[in-house]
C-alpha cells in the first residue's frame, strides 16, 4: 500500500503542473470548510438571539413585571403572557384612540385612566365613576350631554371606537330652565351664600331670594374640602363666579346647579 502512494508521490513530484492543480484543489476546499463552518457559527447566533428577543417581549409580566432569563421553563413564558392587561399597556391604547385630551362631561377635568371609566352609548362622552355617581344620585341617570340613560361602564378601553367632547352650554339667568339635566356653564352675582340648619350643605344664591325659590350654585355635604372648604365658599358672598355644573330641577329645592369640586368653579371676580 505505501509502495502505491510513494509511487504516486514520486509520479506527481515529477509533474509541477499536477502538484500545482492538486495545491489549488487543496486551497479552495479549505476555504469552503472555513465559510461553511462561519456560516453555522453566524446562523446559531442569530437563532439564540431571535429566541431571546422573543422571550424578553413575552415574559415581561404586566403584574410583577418579573423577567424570565433565558434558560428557564418555557412554561413559564405561557402562564406569562395571559395575564390581565397592565395600566401602562391601557395608556398605550388610550394613545392609539386618542382618549388623552378627553375631559369629564360633567367635571370638565381631565379623563384619568386610573380610575373607572363610564361612556355614553348615545353621545360617547365621558365620565369617571365619581361624576357618573352624581348623575346617579341627582339626574336618574341620564347623560348631562345629551339627557339618554346610556351611559355603562368601560371595562376594556381597546374596545372603544368612537369619542366625544361635551361642550357645556351657556345658561343665563332668562335661560337656564332649558337646560335641566344638562352640564352648563354659568356667570353670576352672589347676592348670599346660605347654609342648610345642619351646616353640611351651601347655597351660593345667584338672585336674592329665599333658598328654595332662588337659582343657585349647591354643594352638598361631603363635597366641602373638595370645593375648596367653608371659607372659601364664604367667601363667594359678593363676587361674580364662573361655574360649570349639573343643572338640576329640585321639586322641593328648585334650579340649582350642582358642582363637586373646586375646579368646576372656573372662576371668581
Ligand atoms: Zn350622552
Amino acid at each position: 500500500m505505501s509502495f502505491i502512494f510513494k509511487t504516486i508521490a514520486l509520479k506527481i513530484s515529477s509533474r509541477p503542473d499536477i502538484s500545482l492543480i492538486l495545491s489549488l484543489f487543496f486551497i479552495v476546499i479549505l476555504i469552503f470548510i472555513i465559510n461553511k463552518r462561519k456560516q453555522r457559527i453566524h446562523n446559531n447566533r442569530t437563532f439564540r438571539s431571535e429566541q431571546s428577543q422573543r422571550l424578553e417581549y413575552s415574559s415581561v409580566s404586566p403584574s410583577t413585571n418579573k423577567e424570565i432569563r433565558w434558560g428557564e421553563n418555557l412554561q413559564n413564558v405561557d402562564k406569562v403572557v395571559f395575564q390581565e392587561i397592565s395600566e401602562q399597556e391601557i395608556k398605550i391604547s388610550a394613545n392609539n384612540i386618542n382618549i388623552n385630551g378627553l375631559r369629564d362631561a360633567f367635571t370638565g377635568v381631565d379623563i384619568n385612566l386610573s380610575s373607572v371609566l363610564y361612556q355614553c352609548l348615545y353621545c360617547k362622552v365621558f365620565y369617571q365613576k365619581s361624576s357618573y355617581d352624581i348623575l346617579v344620585e341627582a339626574n336618574n341617570k341620564e347623560c348631562v350631554s345629551c339627557g339618554k340613560k346610556n351611559i355603562v361602564q368601560v371595562t376594556d378601553i381597546r374596545s372603544i371606537v368612537k369619542k366625544a367632547q361635551h361642550e357645556p352650554k351657556i345658561a343665563t339667568l332668562d335661560n337656564y330652565k332649558e337646560y335641566v339635566g344638562r352640564s352648563v356653564t354659568f356667570e353670576g352675582y352672589v347676592f348670599d351664600v346660605k347654609t342648610s340648619k345642619d351646616g353640611q350643605n351651601y347655597a351660593i344664591m345667584f338672585e336674592d331670594k329665599r333658598w328654595c325659590e332662588g337659582f343657585k350654585m349647591v354643594i352638598f355635604r361631603g363635597k366641602i374640602d373638595a370645593c375648596g372648604g367653608k371659607n372659601f365658599i364664604n367667601n363667594l358672598r359678593g363676587k361674580r363666579v364662573v361655574v360649570r355644573g349639573l343643572l338640576r330641577h329640585h321639586p322641593f329645592f328648585g334650579y340649582e346647579i350642582i358642582v363637586s369640586q373646586q375646579s368646576m368653579i372656573l372662576d371668581v371676580k
